[in-house]
């Protein structure tokens, strides 16, 4: 106890004597930060900086092993680091789908060799990885993926399109189901490949959301060849290691939608928001019926993230994350949407804004954002699969 105490002291001292001065107290909103990867162009030398310290130090991974990149912390320090970030509000060094998805799977399914090449490559920021799970013709029901992976000596060779995957133009590998196998149940012929999306045949096409921004993509391969050595787990083995990595999906959907909206980055809070809009009467919101609305959310956001810290904190003690990742992963869409639904109705029409001068920049953005959060109950697999899931398999009920 003595030493985790010295652990914190030190930690906080570090933290504060080397996260620049411009970033303590900002956080982040959950999708803003540090990808990473080898398109990333820096903008902020604030950010560079944070980022090469923490890389240094292993703490852009804090838990995973030093000789993967990682900082090698116990679990019980790994909890302090996040406690006292959190409580600085010093944003992460790096975020993304290598350090929240792939990285863990790794570590569960990975070779030595894989691990080393690619943990190491993550925690340093290298490589950005985007995920190619969904199919024009297979989302929920995943298992009838077509993509086809054909043996050729030491190589698959790759043909098929991958759809909805998310920052695929900006990324440089990507984490891909392919069907290895077409006889005998579908959930049996699947292999699990990472992907160099540097190979001339992968080519991305970006498609334009409702948000009016373009984050996700379609993603076609041809004739694309891939070593036999970076098949994660057994081959026509994947469907295991891709529910693991769903598992993954689900808790980080949940960590940065349940506690997104409005309170990250610069921006305002609901609450302070809500006192623009609806009134102040003092420190409280002059309308009672916002005010008990704004409450009620706000209550349910704290509740909601403690319990999502007593995942992490099992997470970090080793426990891998299992069907009930699924009622984190609804009660953070449905938490998120109605958050900003009533950001939107606080605003009026100034929340009805989409361009030009008669709003500010959060109004702006706030709509888009509430256009955005709709796709909170379809991405990492729909609601009504989270749905099914926690009747099947968390609490067992029949068919
Ligand atoms: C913002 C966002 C980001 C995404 N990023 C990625 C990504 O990076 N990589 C990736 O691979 N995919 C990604 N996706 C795709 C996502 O995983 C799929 O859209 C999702 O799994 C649903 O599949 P679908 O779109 O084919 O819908 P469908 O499966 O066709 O579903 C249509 C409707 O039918 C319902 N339905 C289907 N089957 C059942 C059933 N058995 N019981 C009850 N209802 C059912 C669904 O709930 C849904 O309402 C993303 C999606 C979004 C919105």
């Amino acid at each position: 106890m003595a030493n985790l105490e010295t652990f914190r002291a030190e930690t906080r001292t570090w933290l504060e004597a080397n996260c620049p001065a411009a970033l303590v107290g900002r956080g982040d909103s959950a999708l803003e930060g540090v990808w990473g990867g080898r398109k990333w162009v820096w903008s902020d030398p604030d950010r560079k900086a944070w980022f090469e310290r923490m890389v240094e130090r292993g703490w852009t991974a804090p838990g995973w092993p030093e000789e993967y990149g990682g900082g090698g912390l116990e679990p019980a320090e790994a909890k302090i680091l996040a406690q006292e970030m959190r409580g600085l509000r010093i944003p992460q060094p790096l975020i993304g789908f290598g350090l929240t998805m792939i990285g863990p799977t790794l570590l569960q399914f990975g070779t030595e060799e894989q691990k080393k090449e690619h943990l190491t490559r993550i925690c340093r920021g290298e490589i950005r990885w985007c995920q190619g799970y969904s199919e024009p013709g297979a989302g929920s029901d995943l298992a009838s993926l077509q993509m086809k992976a054909e043996r050729d000596g030491d190589e698959f060779i790759v043909n098929g399109t991958k759809v909805w995957t998310s920052y695929a133009d900006q990324c440089d590998w990507i984490f891909a189901l392919t069907r290895t196998d077409s006889g005998g149940k579908k959930q049996d012929g699947i292999t699990f490949l990472l992907i160099d999306m540097d190979d001339p045949g992968v080519k991305v096409s970006p498609i334009l959301l409702i948000s009016g921004s373009s984050p996700f993509c379609e993603t076609h391969f041809s004739d694309v060849r891939v070593p036999v050595e970076n098949v994660l787990g057994e081959i026509d083995g994947g469907w295991t290691v891709a529910k693991a990595l769903l598992g993954h999906e689900r808790g980080m959907v949940a960590d940065a939608f349940g506690s997104a909206g409005g309170g990250g980055g610069r921006r305002k809070g609901l609450a302070d928001l809500a006192k623009d809009y609806a009134g102040r009467d003092g420190e409280r919101i002059a309308d009672a019926v916002f005010r008990d609305r704004v409450a009620r959310n706000e209550m349910d956001t704290r509740a909601f993230m403690l319990t999502v810290q007593r995942s992490k904190d099992a997470a970090r003690a080793g426990h891998r994350p299992g069907p009930e990742t699924s009622l984190f992963k609804v009660y953070a869409t449905e938490l998120n949407k109605r958050r900003y639904e009533l950001m939107v109705e606080l605003m009026g029409p100034q929340g009805l804004g989409w361009e030009g001068e008669g709003f500010d920049p959060t109004e702006l953005a706030v709509t888009r954002e509430w256009l955005r959060s709709r796709g909170n109950s379809i991405e990492g697999g729909t609601s009504e699969i989270q749905l099914n899931i926690i009747a099947k398999r968390v609490l067992g009920l029949p068919d």
